[in-house]
């Protein structure tokens, strides 16, 4: 017992996270309060009805810097302003009266009509900018509050949405570019995509989620959705007994806290997964933290829980009865990319074909979409890797689908370089950007593959250079060979200069890795073609037969 004269010993109390499972349900901070004074779906009735016709001024801020996320739309970042450190700038500043606009594609799926359309809106709404994101959206740049409506209207006539597009809710679900036409398929995911988008998506009870929610469902044994670093994903597999269906995965994520998502050891099968997508969905809006935004990502909860746990509550709570054990899937070998003329199960071929760093345009969209229905095809993919996939092409047909589609700059065979270097948004159009990485991507492209002419026969394990602008990695920093995440940097003359962190030997599949920050290695913009040029140029002399680069 204390005597006295001791100060009494104070009581430890626990700060809630804000978990609504266990009773917080008041909003710990501003965007919860947001969410909570009003659904962020009901912003499309305001911008239909008042927003479009009085304009941008009329917007109101928590409409304009909140729920016009949900609607897939973000104020761009304006113009002229700088990078580095915006602390000095009050964050109205950083609006543009221009939006970003993401048009969600669930499982990266379109017909050619719907490729030309979302190609016209952009070319007459979006100063026909257009950029194919690593998860198999478009965004589009410069649309005025005024054009929202129209838009929607055109991409609605051919069943495409914007709607969940961004925000706290389930964003656009990752689907294998080859589904349902891939020779090595263990199970076409499609169905089940097509089914959670049908039954969940615009359900307001599931749009104020502690957080974005990321999904990833594919039966390629590829593995091409990048299964690993997404909230959930259902990953093919054979179960011995059951045949073939999905392994369950939950709480990957990049960003400034990289997790690789853990296996629950469920099998699913693939008229189930809806259910326990929503099960697992319903989880997180229930039990995931919602008092710090840093934190409110499921990976927070999974590495408090552990998967047995996770498991447990899914079963017992949301789904009232047991998942069948599964065995994990293999872990898989080689490119994910799809690029290329590959065949079909049906003996058609499809083509896949790279972009540089994901900058299209509205008419490169159109004209894509002409040159596919010119050989016949109706149908098109995007993939993580931001590439565009033209299906259903006869043999004979081939040869002149993929010249069209090189002379509008997506290529079959490119380059070892183009092949392997990705750029988020960046400084140009994001307003968290600390440097440009789009315009900076392409040119290094071209860089690389004058200054690396002499050894490009001997990079068949592509180099991944993937670069971000800010450390939110919405181009996958970590799992790079060469990651890199923007940030001010000093130059040999001491100044404060754009340039990169670097991280070194990340990857996923066979070499699953984050890659290592490596303390020094930074690098201005400028400098930056010469830095790959070293590294992949060592990698080469100093690499063991058939070796990948070093992580
Ligand atoms: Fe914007 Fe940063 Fe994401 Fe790039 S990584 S798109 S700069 S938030």
């Amino acid at each position: 017992m204390a005597s006295p004269t001791q100060a009494p010993a104070r009581t430890r109390k626990t700060r809630g996270e804000g978990q609504w499972a266990l009773g917080y349900r008041e909003p710990l901070n501003p965007n919860e309060r947001s969410k909570r004074d009003d659904n962020p779906l009901n912003v499309r009735e305001r911008i239909e009805n008042i927003y479009a016709h009085r304009g941008f001024d009329s917007i109101d801020p928590g409409d304009l810097r909140g729920r016009f996320r949900w609607l897939g739309l973000y104020t761009q970042r304006a113009q002229g302003i700088p990078g580095g450190k915006t602390a000095t700038i009050e964050p109205e500043e950083l609006d543009d009266s221009y939006f970003m606009m993401r048009i969600r594609v669930d499982s990266g799926a379109l017909t050619t009509e719907q490729l030309r359309v979302i190609g016209e809106v952009s070319q007459t709404y979006a100063r026909d900018t257009a950029d194919i994101t690593d998860r198999q959206n478009v965004q589009l740049h410069w649309v005025r509050v005024e054009d929202v409506p129209a838009i929607w209207e055109k991409l609605e006539a051919v069943g495409l949405y914007t709607t969940e597009a961004c925000g706290d809710c389930p964003r656009v679900i990752l689907g294998s570019p080859v589904a349902g036409i891939a020779a090595d398929e263990i199970i076409d995911a499609n169905p089940a995509i097509d089914e959670i988008a049908e039954r969940f998506i615009g359900d307001k009870s599931l749009s104020n989620l502690p957080r974005k929610f990321k999904t990833a469902i594919s039966g390629s044994p590829r593995q091409d959705t990048v299964p690993e670093i997404n909230d959930v994903s259902f990953v093919g597999v054979e179960h011995p007994e059951h045949g073939p269906g999905f392994d369950l995965w939950v709480g990957g994520g990049l960003s400034t806290n990289p997790k690789f998502a853990v296996r629950l050891g469920a099998w699913i099968p693939r008229e189930e997964v809806a259910d326990v997508w929503h099960g697992v969905v319903q989880i997180f809006r229930d039990y995931g933290y919602r008092r710090l935004r840093h934190r409110a990502r499921i990976k927070f909860l999974i590495a408090d829980w552990g998967a047995e746990k996770f498991r447990e509550v899914l079963e017992n709570e949301y789904l009232e009865r047991t998942l069948v054990d599964g065995p994990a899937p293999e872990t898989p070998e080689g490119p994910r990319d799809h690029l290329g003329v590959n065949p079909q199960v049906d003996g058609k071929f499809y083509v896949g074909a790279k972009s540089a760093a994901g900058r299209v345009s509205g008419s490169t969209l159109v004209e894509a979409a002409k040159a596919a229905e010119r050989v016949g095809s109706t149908r098109a993919r995007f993939t993580v890797e931001q590439n565009l996939l033209v299906l259903d092409v006869d043999r004979s047909d081939v040869d002149s689908l993929v010249s069209d589609l090189s002379a509008l700059g997506l290529d079959a065979n490119p380059t070892p370089f183009k092949r392997s270097v990705m750029a988020c948004t960046g400084l140009e159009f994001c307003k968290l950007a600390i440097v440009e990485t789009k315009e900076r991507a392409i040119r290094l492209i071209e860089e690389l593959d004058q200054r690396l002419a002499d050894v490009q026969g001997d990079v068949e394990n592509p180099v991944t250079v993937n670069l971000n602008g800010c450390p939110n990695a919405c181009a996958r920093t970590q799992v790079a060979d060469i990651g890199l995440k923007g940030q001010m940097v000093q130059d040999g003359e001491g100044n404060q200069v754009e340039g990169f962190q670097v991280h070194l030997g990340g990857g996923l599949g066979l070499d699953a890795g984050f890659g290592r920050k490596v303390r020094g290695h930074k690098v201005t913009t400028a400098e930056l073609g010469d830095y790959v040029e070293r590294l992949v140029r060592r990698y080469l002399d100093q690499r063991e037969q058939g070796e990948r680069f070093p992580q």
